[in-house]
């Protein structure tokens, strides 16, 4: 991969690597766009076949951020790092992750590194010993775990899909599919049982599963099948690059709404041949927005009920950007929602000449 060349074609300011011969920190923190303000971003921790794979996602991840939080409305752009393990399920320590928070320090607050897969509270409280710019923490720094308030925007998400298919938002009666009963996963399964659908759940920690299946009555399928379980709802919430041309062509639900971070293989592509097929997507960086809107709030100073509020929002987002789709592709409509935003420098605002 020609890094300066990819960072032109996506936009990024600024990639960053580091390693530490202490700890055995190696890691990349890589900042899309600050045009709406600094750029708050999780940290994960992550096993990469290769270098280039890691530096992909890191890009990929971080662009995301920036549009999540244009279309969250934040005053802030977009970022991510990650931590390149030496093999998976490679134990943290306080000596990583406290070299990860001096290397996330350089960068001066323009970076505010927050949770992700791989990392905790702990992780970040960790962090927080060597950095102010990080927030999700118990301890250290204020925030906690994002993963409720992101299971909560998943849910308002839905809400607007069900919607946009003329039904009144209720869950009464339907079955939802949740791909992953992880943090976001069970807190979603709950809403969505205390809402009245009937779920089926997966997880390859069949524990996970299986509590899940206690907790609300729910039906456990193999991680294998779940994308192709006969639902309303088909909910990913594990890890990304799930849903491609040949799951799109046995996926068995009218709506695809998860938490998860690039469900879609091949988004461009993907989006538009979910439209084909009339499944109705609520985009995921707009429908999980709900964790950075969260820390982000409090690093803004923002008070519980603005936050509560733009969670909420996180309907009306959904909403409009599936009518802006006119049942094309919403994956396009949320991106020209966000570059727009991102153009005028204004998160409230759009401007004309997006690219
Ligand atoms: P998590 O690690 O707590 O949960 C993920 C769960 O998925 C785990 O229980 C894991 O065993 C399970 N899993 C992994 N592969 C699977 C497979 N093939 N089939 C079924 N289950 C599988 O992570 P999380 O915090 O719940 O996040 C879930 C997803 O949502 C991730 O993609 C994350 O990037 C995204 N996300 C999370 C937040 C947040 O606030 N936590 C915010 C935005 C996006």
């Amino acid at each position: 991969m020609h890094t300066l060349e990819t960072m032109t074609q996506m936009g990024h300011e600024r990639v960053c690597f580091h390693q530490d011969p202490e700890s055995g920190l190696k890691a990349i923190i890589a900042v899309h766009s600050t045009k709406l303000g600094n750029a708050l971003g999780g940290t994960r921790r992550w096993h990469y076949a290769t270098e280039a794979d890691a530096l992909q996602d890191v890009l990929r991840l971080s662009q995301g951020m920036s549009w999540k939080s244009a279309c969250a409305g934040l005053p802030m752009g977009g970022a991510k790092s990650v931590v390149l393990l030496p093999e998976q399920g490679f134990e943290a320590t306080e000596a990583e992750a406290r070299a990860m928070g001096r290397f996330v320090d350089t960068m001066g607050g323009v970076y505010i590194a927050a949770e992700d897969v791989g990392t905790s509270t702990q992780y970040v409280d960790w962090m927080a010993q060597e950095t102010k710019h990080v927030r999700g923490g118990e301890t250290a720094c204020d925030g906690g775990d994002p993963s409720p308030w992101t299971a909560k925007g998943t849910f308002n998400g839905m809400r607007a899909c069900l919607a946009h298919m003329g039904q009144d938002g209720s869950f009464e009666g339907l079955t939802v599919a949740i791909q992953g009963m992880g943090h976001v996963g069970m807190v979603l399964g709950e809403l969505l049982n205390d809402a009245g659908a009937s779920l089926i759940v997966s997880d390859i920690n069949q524990d996970s599963a299986a509590q899940a299946a206690e907790r609300f009555g729910a039906v456990v399928c193999d991680p294998e099948s779940v994308l192709e379980a006969e639902c309303d709802i088909l909910a990913p919430c594990a890890l990304g690059a799930v849903i491609g041309p040949e799951q799109i062509g046995r996926i068995n639900a009218d709506i695809l709404c998860g938490a998860a971070n690039n469900i879609l293989v091949d988004p461009d592509r993907d989006s538009a041949l979910l439209a084909d097929r009339g499944v109705v997507y609520g985009p995921d960086f707009v429908v999980n927005a709900g964790g950075v809107i969260h820390l982000a709030g409090l690093y803004l100073g923002y008070t519980l009920s603005d936050l509560q509020e733009r969670n909420d929002a996180i309907e009306d987002t959904t909403a409009r950007i599936l009518s802006e789709a006119a049942g094309g592709s919403s994956y396009e409509a949320a991106v020209t929602l966000a570059q727009s935003r991102i153009a005028s420098g204004n998160p409230l605002q759009e401007s004309c000449h997006a690219s």
